[in-house]
């Protein structure tokens, strides 16, 4: 039985999508079979980021309502074998769907992979609700923005409320520069607004634009500081131990901070 992750946030843009498609590149090129649902119905955008939204013929929807079998709807990626994606439908509504009809596709969806992650729409409505029905831990993304950490701490209740199992933190978009200057939040204080343990930190890096505009995840040849963050987050979900990237900065930032902000 595989492991399902959903990829939730609360807030929208803050890298959901691009979480999901690196850490199923990331966790493929370690071997492991992967399936990337897109669960944000009516506005997909996983496919284009994966490069693989010309081979769309059936999605979710059709899997659910009965119209095609999963095999036909699943789309095997152009560069790893073990990799795929099951794109959502267009022209549906979120509505459409139901947290039961979510668990019995996932439920079979986990019987066929290693991972089975889930890129959650953004809102904490039924889409929400949706997305983390079938879903076993979850991953929450913000950025050290107040909009994103507020929106982030909304969900978590939800998510507890839900007896989600284990909830992790990947702080995106971190600018090292600000975060050093003192003008943006730090991890460890984002962690403690949160309470959660952070999974991995990756940084603000335009080679993530180039990448999604491009179809091709950082991961694939993970040589730019994103590549490798996400590829130390594959790792951690893998059960191995690596260090967090920028330990100096972290501690050269944490004492400004205090100061900064009298605490
Ligand atoms: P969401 O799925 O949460 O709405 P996306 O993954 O679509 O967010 O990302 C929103 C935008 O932010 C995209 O244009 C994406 O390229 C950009 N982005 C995401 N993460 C980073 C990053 N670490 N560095 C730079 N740009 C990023
Ligand atoms: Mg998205």
């Amino acid at each position: 039985m595989g492991k399902v992750y959903v990829v939730t946030s609360g807030k929208g843009g803050v890298g959901k999508t691009t979480t999901t498609a690196n850490l199923g590149v990331g966790l493929a090129k370690n071997g492991y079979s992967v399936v990337l649902m897109d669960a944000d119905i009516g506005l997909r955008n996983l496919d284009v980021i994966l490069g693989l939204e010309n081979r769309i013929v059936y999605n979710s929807m059709d899997v659910m309502e009965g119209t095609c079998r999963l095999k036909q709807a699943l789309i095997k990626d152009k560069r790893y074998d073990k990799l795929f994606l099951l794109p959502a439908s267009q022209t549906n509504d979120k509505m459409d769907v139901s947290e039961d009809m979510m668990k019995k596709l996932v439920a079979e969806l986990k019987e066929k992979f290693d991972y089975v992650l889930i890129d959650c729409p953004a809102g904490i409505e039924q889409g929400f609700k949706n997305a983390i029905a079938g879903a076993d831990e979850a991953l929450i993304i913000t950025t050290p923005e107040i909009s994103s950490i507020r929106d982030a701490d909304r969900v978590i209740g939800l998510l507890s409320a839900n007896e989600m199992g284990d909830i992790k933190l990947i702080i995106n978009r971190v600018k090292m520069k600000l975060v050093n200057e003192g003008n943006m939040l730090h991890m460890d204080d984002i962690v403690d607004i949160l309470g959660l343990d952070v999974i991995g930190i990756v940084p603000d890096d335009e080679e993530i634009v180039i990448s999604t505009n491009k179809g091709e995840p950082v991961t694939i040849k993970a040589l730019t500081q994103s590549g490798k963050a996400y590829m130390n987050i594959v790792g951690r979900i893998i059960g191995k131990d690596i260090p967090f990237l920028n330990i100096d900065e972290k501690r050269s930032f944490a004492s400004k901070f205090k100061n900064f902000f009298s605490r």
